[in-house]
């Protein structure tokens, strides 16, 4: 459920915006899929009752909620991994959902060495000049979502 909610805001996200159009909302979500999508709009609150997060979050923000029920932190806010130097045989990984990513090495332990940035693609690994890590852009997106500015 929470995988399938991810996938879908991720989509929504990440498509460019369409023009809407003058369509009634009430015929436009179901005809678009035949399988049950996962919901990223709750219930709402019962008559009466004041409403949590829970039932009247939607978007993004629901995707938060939904992701803190299961423990799941949906904006990753860890740092590179520099628990080791990575070798050109066994290199770091470091997930993306576009072809490339910014990362920023200080070697390993973390900050053994100025920051150097490099911008890592998933063409191409990069080896820090400084320590010689070796990176690799394990990309996790899907091909078929197009991204702007690339
Ligand atoms: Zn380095």
């Amino acid at each position: 459920m929470f995988h399938a909610a991810v996938r879908s805001a991720a989509r929504v996200a990440l498509k460019p915006a369409r023009p809407l159009a003058a369509r009634a909302l009430s015929t436009t979500p179901a005809r678009f899929s035949g399988a049950p999508t996962a919901q990223v709009f709750g219930e709402g609150a019962k008559p009466g009752e004041v409403p949590t997060d829970d039932v009247q979050s939607t978007g993004l923000e629901r995707l938060q909620v939904l992701g803190e029920k299961e423990g799941v932190e949906v904006f990753d806010l860890k740092p590179l991994d520099s628990s080791r130097i990575g070798t050109l045989a066994d290199p770091v990984l470091v997930n993306s959902y576009t072809h490339s990513r910014l990362i920023g090495c200080t070697g390993s332990p973390a900050e053994s060495h100025e920051l150097l940035w490099m911008n890592l693609t998933t063409e191409k690994n990069r080896r820090c000049p400084e320590c010689g890590s070796v990176y690799r852009l394990d990309y996790q997106g899907e091909d078929s979502v197009h991204f702007h500015g690339h």
